[in-house]
């Protein structure tokens, strides 16, 4: 099929593989081979606590013990292995594909509801907010994944978004150091407003990927500082070195 042809039939292409979605398919975010990869990648065990990556939620490893570090995710994350979840993570890092931040949200949604009603909160007395990636990659790639998951959240489940964290000044980029100097580095990396005050609400916390889990934990620190109540860590994925 020419081009122009393909483009006329095809509103959508599918965010993983880039292939037109088809007439009659639009209804599905991913085209059917994605979607059934997927699928199959959510059913991947966790090997600490044996259920499927979107019931799991075991912490990144510099994650606080308690509560506030059970991690809400949709699959576990091996970079560079051409999963579907490594390439929604890659589109939803470079690329403004609003198709795809809802299909992750909607994804995501009962997890994170299901957590709040856990903790016998409700989304009126919640707010979602994210961890905001270096103005280096912000500038590269012209905006942040990490708010436009946040926003694409409380679409879809009602819940107030509000951005309460910023990145300091001086801060490196996590990718480059090693887990010791990331969990460092990551103490500094972030900031709230001065007269940021949260009490009487839980946060939803959300970043694209977990690794060691230092940015979720400088943040949650700061969030605590700030009188939140629950926080609930949410990720696409954690990422599995195993
Ligand atoms: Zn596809
Ligand atoms: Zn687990």
């Amino acid at each position: 099929m020419n081009q122009t042809l393909e483009n006329f039939l095809c509103v959508f292409k599918c965010p993983v593989c880039l292939d037109p979605i088809r007439l009659g398919d639009e209804e599905s975010t991913l085209c059917p081979v994605c979607r059934a990869k997927f699928e199959s990648e959510k059913r991947e065990i966790c090997v600490d606590c044996g259920l499927p990556a979107p019931l799991c939620r075991c912490h990144g490893e510099f994650m606080p013990r308690d509560d506030n570090g059970r991690l809400v995710k949709l699959a576990f994350y091996r970079a560079g292995n051409r999963s579907a979840i490594d390439r929604l993570v890659l589109r939803m890092k470079h690329c403004l594909d609003g198709r795809a931040f809802d299909f992750a949200a909607r994804q995501l949604a009962p997890g994170i509801l299901s957590e709040l009603a856990e903790r016998g909160s409700e989304p009126s007395r919640a707010i979602v907010t994210y961890a905001p990636r270096s103005a280096r990659s912000e500038r590269r790639d012209g905006f942040d994944q990490g708010l436009e998951l946040s926003l694409a959240i409380s679409r879809v489940t009602g819940i107030r978004h509000e951005t309460v964290l910023y990145r300091s000044k001086h801060s490196r980029m996590q990718k480059s150091l090693d887990p010791i100097s990331r969990h460092r580095n990551a103490a500094e990396a972030f900031r709230t407003a001065k007269d940021t005050d949260l009490a009487g609400f839980d946060v939803i916390l959300v970043d694209d990927v977990v690794t060691t889990g230092s940015t979720m934990n400088s943040c949650i620190s700061l969030l605590k500082r700030a009188r939140a109540g629950a926080v609930i860590c949410v990720a696409l994925a954690k990422t599995r070195t195993s």
